[in-house]
């Protein structure tokens, strides 16, 4: 490898130390490997993550663009970037709020603050995402109400000294390959278990000692049927619900009868016992996308922290720990998303928006008075003619977005400006298109799932028309906002930032670029140069949380049914999980899958008995590894269909970052945090040489946003 670059993997959260070589011409990366000195992997690296990194697929957008006459038309920067100027200062001259920006977690910290710091300061719209509502909002709500603080108490650190591993709605054996190898070798080790809660035998399930298959949207029943079943056994830690919590005689009066959430759940005593008994140990607690995508994520995320709590399962090797998907989701958390400050500094509190506007020297009245409503918010907010312009970087909502085509259609109806490194479903309807620089061609940092703050450095040039994040971020602020970005290189932007983040939660001020030159990734907080966080709200033994009171908090939710429940027009469950190839909606692998047809997998039993309805009609018969039609109350696709036994009867398993999968997904919303409900709804499966179309036309009652 030609002098190898020590950079971090940015495709998934885990945030692995790479070296990636140069090469001797041109641009690209020349081989990666991991890292043998970074304190996070100590040279582990996954196929998936090498792969993406130095050579990805997809369709490099290498020119700038802009829309004549209905086509996208190469030109130059002034060019693009004069029409992006023009058309957002139009934008803002009629309404602040017209003006939409959607980021995305595979964004520099540096980048990923300057656009938030744009949103907000520069243009003052409340229509602003970082991309937290679509994976983290459900967890990051859950942890404000129990701690007072987005902060994540445990670290990879915790793994080694757990007992039990609950794998609660995630599959890190495909999402997170190399944390899993470390949650599965603990597992494996005498007297320790990996118990997986998933309704797909999942690859992560596959390697537990345990699989528990709740039906799809049930978490929360399960969840409060294992408390309740701890508070029957007397297996609660009354001594830590005493003295570091409030609010657990409310949760407990407010719990279902065990028998009766565990049938909501569909599982067995048996298996509610079994999870109450694993409670007992040392646990660690992970959840991810099953819990947090769904119109309950909050409530549901809330009820698995409560578990924690009262067991006792506070304290290094135990405890709540969500694990974030892209790989700088937890940054973006930090730099700011829709509901927070810099700092994951609150909101709503007018001193910590004094304090903002004064270091960004911006009149406060200039900051949004309320958060926005996330993405899907902001699809609503096109059609009801409130946003004008959507502003999306790093990011593919035409694909992403559940209830795709309506989400298209609206978006179609803005003038749409797109920052990426790469063709996507978003940038064909796009009127501006802006290439930017992927990772290995940009500069900056990012932090991972447990805190830690890693460098991201380039080993190949730019290609000559492309630009970095920060560089066109800065530049188009600029203009709109003289002076907002006085300085524009990655390093003074992220001093800007960590000196932002001083005495917060996540305070970052103790890390520096030197510091991560000498120590290669560090965790905050870190309120000093030498100091490092470490397992959160609590020191010598003692808690303190981020509350009023200083204690942890319960939450109260209990379970409310599913959002779409079957229908006899639609009697299939839809669920999503991620493929290998999943992360950013497929797009560094898209030319992998861009001519086949995205696979669904579904229970042999299951396809027997729909063509036992079909009575006996060869010719409109569902077949294994044949196509088949796919349809929910928003739309219908073609998929391949797979047979396969680690999908429980009468579902349907999608991948959720499949172009067509989002054509039938449900875009109803949590009501706390606005995430999406991605992973339930109603589905039907018919022959592919049925017709159907007529009878499966969207209907207007049936069309949910
Ligand atoms: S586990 Fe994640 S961060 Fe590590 S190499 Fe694989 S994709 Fe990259």
């Amino acid at each position: 490898m030609n002098n190898p670059v020590p950079t971090t993997c940015m495709r998934c959260a885990v945030g692995c130390g790479h070296l990636t070589g140069t090469v001797d011409s041109g641009y690209g990366i020349g081989g990666v490997r991991g890292d043998i000195t970074h304190p996070t992997n100590h040279g582990l690296a996954c196929a998936r993550g090498i792969e993406e990194t130095e050579n990805p697929g997809g369709t490099w957008v290498t020119r700038p663009q802009v829309r004549r006459n209905g086509e996208l038309v190469p030109t130059t920067w002034d060019v693009a970037l004069g029409r992006v100027i023009n058309e957002f200062r139009e934008t803002l001259s009629d309404s602040r709020d017209g003006l939409a920006v959607l980021g995305s977690g595979q964004q520099t910290n540096e980048a990923a603050y300057a656009l938030g710091k744009l949103a907000r300061g520069g243009f003052g719209t409340k229509h602003y995402d970082a991309n937290t509502t679509l994976c983290m909002a459900s967890a990051v709500t859950a942890y404000y109400d129990a701690f007072g603080s987005d902060a994540p108490p445990c670290t990879y650190d915790d793994i080694d000294d757990a007992t039990t591993h609950v794998v609660w709605g995630a599959n890190p054996a495909v999402a997170h390959p190399v944390m899993f190898q470390w949650i599965d070798e603990s597992g494996a080790a005498n007297q320790s278990q990996l118990i997986v809660i998933d309704p797909v035998e999942t690859e992560t399930a596959e390697r537990g000692d345990h699989h528990i298959a709740p039906e799809p949207g049930t978490d929360l029943a399960l969840a409060r049927a294992v408390l309740a079943r701890v508070s029957e056994r007397g297996d609660t830690d009354d001594k830590f619900i005493e003295t570091a919590t409030t609010g657990f005689e409310a949760v407990r009066s407010a719990l279902p009868d065990a028998e009766e959430a565990a049938a909501t759940a569909g599982v067995s005593m048996h298996v509610v016992d079994m999870l109450a008994e694993a409670f007992d140990d040392p646990t660690l607690l992970y959840w991810g996308m099953g819990v947090n995508q769904s119109v309950q994520g909050t409530e549901t995320a809330g009820a698995l922290i409560d578990l924690c709590l009262a067991t006792g399962n506070l304290g290094p090797g135990s405890g709540p720990f969500s694990l974030t998907g892209q790989a700088n989701s937890m940054g973006t958390r930090v730099c700011s998303s829709k509901g927070t400050w810099p700092g994951m500094r609150s909101f709503d509190k007018p001193a910590e928006r004094q304090s903002i506007a004064d270091a960004w020297d911006i009149p406060v009245t200039r900051l949004p008075d309320e958060p926005g409503p996330g993405p899907v918010g902001v699809t609503q907010a096109i059609e009801d003619g409130t946003v004008e312009t959507v502003w999306a970087v790093a990011t593919n909502p035409a694909a992403g977005l559940p209830n795709a085509s309506a989400a298209r259609d609206r978006l179609r109806d803005a003038f749409l400006v797109v920052q990426d490194p790469f063709h996507t479903d978003t940038t064909e309807f796009a009127d501006v298109v802006l290439p930017a620089a992927t990772w290995g061609e940009s500069d900056g940092t990012v932090v991972n799932m447990e805190r830690r703050v890693s460098r991201v450095r380039p080993a190949s040039r730019l290609a000559p028309a492309v630009r970095t994040d920060l560089d066109i971020i800065t530049t188009i602020g600029n203009a709109i906002a003289p002076g907002l970005f006085p300085e524009t290189a990655p390093e003074p932007v992220y001093d800007e930032l960590a000196s932002l983040t001083a005495g917060t939660a996540a305070d970052l001020s103790g890390i520096s670029y030197d510091r991560l030159d000498d120590e290669g990734a560090v965790r905050w907080p870190a309120p000093t140069a030498k100091s490092e966080g470490g397992y959160q709200y609590y020191t010598d033994g003692e808690w303190s949380f981020r509350t009023p009171s200083g204690r942890a908090r319960f939450s109260t939710g209990t379970h409310n049914g599913v959002a779409e429940p079957p229908t006899e027009s639609y009697p299939l469950t839809l669920t999503t999980g991620r493929e290998s190839d999943g992360y950013n909606t497929g797009i560094r692998s898209r030319d992998k899958q861009s001519d086949s047809l995205v696979v669904a997998r579904i229970n042999p039993d299951t396809i027997e008995t729909l063509n036992d309805d079909l009575a006996g009609d060869d010719e409109a018969e569902i077949r294994a590894d044949a196509a088949a039609t796919l349809a929910s109350p928003r739309g219908s696709v073609t998929v391949q269909v797979t047979a396969d036994t680690a999908v429980p009867t009468e579902m349907v398993w999608l991948p959720i970052h499949h172009a067509a999968t989002n054509e039938l997904t449900l875009a109803a919303t949590d009501p706390r945090s606005n995430e999406p409900n991605y992973k339930q709804c109603a589905v039907s499966l018919t022959p592919i040489d049925v017709e159907r179309t007529e009878e499966r036309a969207i209907q207007p009652n049936e069309t949910s946003t």
